[in-house]
């Protein structure tokens, strides 16, 4: 297969997915995937919840605005919504007087609501909660995100506008051709105009390939265990992450807990898997915050969580290109930005006024120039 297109994106999770959606009537658009289902890696292994305040203020804007397409997204996209309640608690023990002070500093200038709560409310709300666990923040704006769906929506929309998705392509080799540049894969060569970069893990290993520098983009492996407990977790128990970082769960479907120990491991790219280390800290910490029974192990798995140095996204040209697009660094937030990221990234591809979603958005803290000097 030799074909010329104009823009070839690299990557069909949830990054290449959507920014395709967004260029898609605009170009002839291939989306380049190396694995033989979109959505193998970080965006099939994600713990699924939008919160306003994960990541921290500069990502807030994209989360905030992303969250105004998800909970109504428009009737050409989805008939249904992406969102569904689910509330968030901070929660911290009696050990540390100050673990809940920087995440209400970081958002004291801001309208989030943040609502303190002491140990009775806490209890109520979390049967079995252990004594020492006392002081919680609670984020009843968190949502759980429906991932395969908005994944699916934005691979459908991609292809109405007539994009079309190549699986088991990996891209092996990129080099300048008198178009543009040419991508050699395991599938065939395509001749594009434009790449887009949006590799994931890989971002970097994608760059290089082109002969362009690297942006230190790394992954970090996160795992996640889901268990069997006694007594079976309420359908209704929000999102329970450590204000200290060691440890967050939440419930599933039937009765399962999803959790993770919050691991945080650079890591080489490829097929990520949890170490059982990861899998028993993370057992070991549940059961110092509950008094449940932990059944069962059922499935484990663990996924790649890629950042920059700085631990904000990259959208923008390579310096000194307009042929070699960044969409990466999506780190632990990369399917609750997605709309207004895509919206976001596609205007600056274009060199067009941005949607609408996302007028309120300052790009500058993304934008991939941030590292030319
Ligand atoms: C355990 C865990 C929990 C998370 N929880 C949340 C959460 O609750 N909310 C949230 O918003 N985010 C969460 N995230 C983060 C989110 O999953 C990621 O930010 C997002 O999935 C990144 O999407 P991506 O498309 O950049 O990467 P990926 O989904 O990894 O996609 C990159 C794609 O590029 C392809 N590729 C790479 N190299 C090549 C090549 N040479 N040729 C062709 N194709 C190539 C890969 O095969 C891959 O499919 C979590 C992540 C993990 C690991």
């Amino acid at each position: 297969m030799n074909r010329q297109i104009d823009i070839a994106v690299i990557g069909a999770g949830i990054a290449g997915a959507s920014i395709a959606a967004e260029l898609a009537p605009h170009a002839r658009l291939i989306l380049v995937e190396a694995e033989d289902y979109p959505g193998y890696h970080s965006t099939g292994r994600s713990a699924a919840f939008w919160s306003e305040s994960y990541g921290g203020p500069f990502i807030r804007p994209l989360t905030v605005a992303s969250g105004l397409f998800l909970g109504n997204p428009p009737a050409d996209f989805s008939d249904c919504p992406f969102l569904s309640p689910r509330g968030a608690i901070y929660l911290a023990s009696s050990d540390d007087d100050d673990a809940l002070r920087p995440l209400e500093e970081q958002f004291a200038e801001s309208d989030l609501m943040l609502k303190k709560l002491g140990r009775r409310e806490l209890s109520s709300i979390i049967p079995g909660l252990r004594p020492e666990w006392d002081r919680g923040l609670a984020e009843d704006s968190c949502r759980d995100i429906d991932v395969a769906a908005l994944h699916a929506a934005y691979l459908k929309q991609a292809r109405k506008h007539g994009a079309e998705l190549v699986l088991n392509a990996k891209a092996l080799q990129i080099e300048r051709s008198p178009g543009g540049w040419r991508v050699h894969s395991s599938a065939g060569d395509f001749e594009a105009t434009k790449i887009v970069n949006a590799a994931g893990a890989w971002a970097d290993t994608v760059a290089r390939m082109a002969g362009l520098p690297a942006l230190d983009i790394r992954p970090h492996r996160r795992t996640m265990v889901q268990l069997r407990v006694n007594p079976t977790a309420a359908p209704d128990l929000p999102l329970i992450i450590d204000a200290l970082g060691s440890f967050y769960f939440k419930p599933e479907a039937g009765g399962r807990l999803w959790l993770s120990p919050h691991d945080e491991t650079p890591s080489e790219p490829g097929d990520c898997a949890p170490d059982e280390i990861d899998v028993a800290l993370a057992v070991e910490r549940l059961q110092q915050v509950v008094d449940w029974k932990v059944e069962k192990v059922e499935r484990r798995w663990a996924g790649f969580r890629s950042f920059a140095p700085d631990r904000l996204p990259v959208y923008g040209y390579a310096a000194g290109r307009d042929d070699f697009f960044w969409f990466a660094g999506q780190g632990g937030f990369g399917i609750q930005t997605a709309p207004a990221a895509a919206k976001l990234a596609a205007a600056l591809f274009l060199g067009q006024t941005p949607d609408p979603l996302v007028a309120g958005v300052d790009p500058d803290p993304y934008l991939a120039e941030r590292f030319m000097n």
